[in-house]
């Protein structure tokens, strides 16, 4: 097993995630198998219990994992399906440590940081590095590590001291590092500075860790000289200095890597020259390029909670993302704060009730994503009628097909207070109800989390045909409340179709109004298993209706498309690629530091 390790320097905020997503692409198109670990030195055991409005989207794995959106990064970019103990974090290291001490397992010894805690850090990476993810046996060849955080921080400090001891044990030719740091341009004398790159590396050095690569961040290429400079003051070769500086998409992140060359300069490192061959990116280039061309806009209301972090919803992001460029169009994301949809807003602040409306009117679909707590729920509820009484195409995920069925029965059934107990526990007509896995007194652990099987209940409806008319899918699950079991025979009596289920056949898992041109709900989040060149099939129908185009999309052979499971995202052709060595083709509109990677419409890639 070979390790690379991905640290970060100066700034946060670098795009450290897609760089080692991308870094880990360009080793699997050589033809390696490649695996990940994201190392997050916070507290918490993991992301479960952290606000998506601060930290970004909780991202969930097929084994119930609640985990840092990076774990969604690798997964895209690699098409593999990671384990819960792939995300490493301080809280679940010391937790092994503190459990091991109580079990007496250190035989009256004094713990300490070094050498328990350093110790548990690189014996899970080890263990974690050799599960296999990409449903292959047998370990991967490589496993990029990508510590969260940025050098000097007091928290990342037993990792990066652990990891200075696993480099020296692994040994020469097993282990690479490589350190994203920012050569920021003065704008008023547009000199690109290496002062701060020069500081963190010396900070690196200070801690036990030499670079072996720098991987740079800059509006444009690094010039020659500064190249130089680098190279002399942190003692890395100047052709192991790679310039990532702003582009139009993400996708095209792998691609200046690769025209620079750093998989030559990461191989070398790890001594596998001669097993890996030249990197094969013909799908993953087209579609870069692709994106950058499309101009057909289709325009998807978000109605949920906005509090001005995207990455709050960031896979319902991509997964969109992915199903417009399969469909060959613009994706434009309006934002629809829920709550400002509601009366309230309309008496208090007119204007930005008006705008509200007006961009959900201007929409050609409606999504409302997944959600906990009762902020805003009117707002989606309206949403909803509206895209159901307008006939407009609509997708609801978890909390959204929640809302759905709600509405339905407040406006199709009449029953004025249907309501989740979620929200009102005294509600005469509970249409969605507690229904935990486990407990129904206690709430910690009660969530259904992870894969689970849904069995279609009818093969002519539109999910199932999405699906290529399988008998049964795996989709990814994280929540508590379901549609109550016994509201679903008066709810189907008016016209509602519940298309999916559980094995029991107690859990509501997909919904439909089957003369709708696309009214669909879903308790589980298709959005996770989304990638680049296979889209989810429910994303694809919401966008291929969107565009007034689900017909032919349903009439195609679904089994012989690259949906859901399916192998490989890269081809091997041999198609002369443009290269970018020069400055970005298209330069981001806002080109700040925290904008890395975000394409004009503020819609990351
Ligand atoms: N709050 C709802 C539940 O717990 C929906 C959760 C979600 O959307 N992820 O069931």
């Amino acid at each position: 097993m070979k390790y690379v390790l991905v640290t970060g320097g100066v700034v946060s905020g670098l795009g450290k995630g897609v760089t080692a997503s991308s870094i880990g692409l360009i080793l699997k198109a050589c033809g390696l198998r490649v695996t990940s670990i994201k190392i997050d030195p916070y507290l918490n055991t993991d992301a479960g219990t952290m606000s998506p409005f601060e930290h970004g989207e909780v991202y969930v794995l097929d084994d119930g994992g609640e985990v840092d959106l990076d774990l969604g990064n690798y997964e895209r970019f690699l098409d593999i399906k990671l384990t819960r103990d792939n995300n490493i974090t301080t809280g679940k290291i010391y937790q092994s440590v503190i459990d091991k001490e109580r079990r007496g397992d250190y035989l009256g010894k004094t713990v300490q940081v070094v050498p328990h805690i350093t110790d548990a850090i690189q014996e899970w990476v080890e263990r974690v590095a050799k599960i296999p993810v990409d449903g292959e046996e047998g370990p991967a060849d490589v496993c990029v590590i990508e510590l969260g955080g940025t050098i000097g921080d007091i928290e990342s400090m037993p990792f990066i001291e652990a990891l200075g001891q696993f480099s020296y044990r692994v040994g020469a030719g097993n282990f690479c590092l490589i350190h994203v740091s920012l050569v920021p341009v003065l704008s008023v004398v547009g000199e690109q500075k290496t002062k701060p790159t020069q500081h963190s590396v010396r900070g690196l050095r200070g801690l036990g860790l030499a670079p072996n690569i720098l991987a740079c961040r800059s509006t444009t290429a690094l010039d020659e000289n500064v190249k130089a400079k680098l190279s002399q003051f942190c003692h890395v070769s100047a052709e192991n200095i790679i310039t990532l500086y702003d582009v139009s998409n993400i996708w095209h992140i792998p691609l200046l890597l690769r025209d620079q060359k750093a998989h030559e300069a990461i191989l070398k490192v790890l001594n596998l020259l001669s097993v890996a061959g030249e990197p094969c990116l013909e799908e993953w280039t087209s579609r870069a390029e692709l994106y950058d061309m499309l101009h057909e806009r289709v325009r998807i209301a978000m109605v949920g909670k906005y509090t001005g972090l995207s990455d709050s919803y960031l896979s319902v992001i991509k997964a969109l993302l992915h199903a417009s460029v399969a469909q060959g169009k613009k994706l434009i994301v309006d934002w629809v704060p829920a709550c400002d949809l509601e009366p309230e807003t309309a008496k208090e602040n007119p204007d930005v009730y008006n705008a509200a409306w007006n961009l959900l009117k201007a929409a050609d679909g409606v999504l409302v994503p997944g959600g906990f707590g009762d902020r805003g729920v009117q707002g989606k509820i309206l949403a909803t009628k509206y895209a159901r009484e307008n006939r407009i195409p609509f997708l609801g995920i978890c909390l959204g097909m929640q809302i759905a069925v709600i509405e339905f029965a407040r406006s199709v059934l009449g029953l004025k207070d249907a309501n989740s107990t979620e929200f009102d526990p005294n509600t005469k007509n509970p249409c969605v109800i507690f229904m935990p896995e486990g407990s129904t007194t206690h709430m910690g652990g009660t969530m259904r989390l992870g894969s689970r099987r849904t069995y279609f209940q009818v093969m002519d409806c539109k999910s199932a045909k999405l699906y290529g008319n399988r008998s049964f899918i795996d989709e990814r699950h994280r929540h508590r409340y379901e549609v109550n079991p016994n509201m679903v025979m008066h709810l189907e009596n008016s016209g509602l179709s519940f298309t999916g289920k559980d094995a029991s056949g107690q859990r509501m898992e997909i919904v439909e109004l089957p003369n709708h041109p696309y009214f669909v709900g879903v308790q589980f989040h298709p959005e996770f298993k989304s990638r680049p060149g296979k889209p989810s099939a429910l994303f694809l129908g919401l966008i291929a209706a969107a565009c007034g185009q689900l017909d032919s999309v349903l009439k195609e052979d679904r089994f012989s498309q690259k949906i859901g499971t399916g192998k490989g995202g890269m081809s091997n052709g041999t198609k002369m690629v443009k290269t970018y060595q020069n400055g970005s083709p298209t330069k981001p509109a806002n080109g700040s530091f925290d904008d890395v990677y975000r394409n004009c419409n503020g819609v990351q890639v």
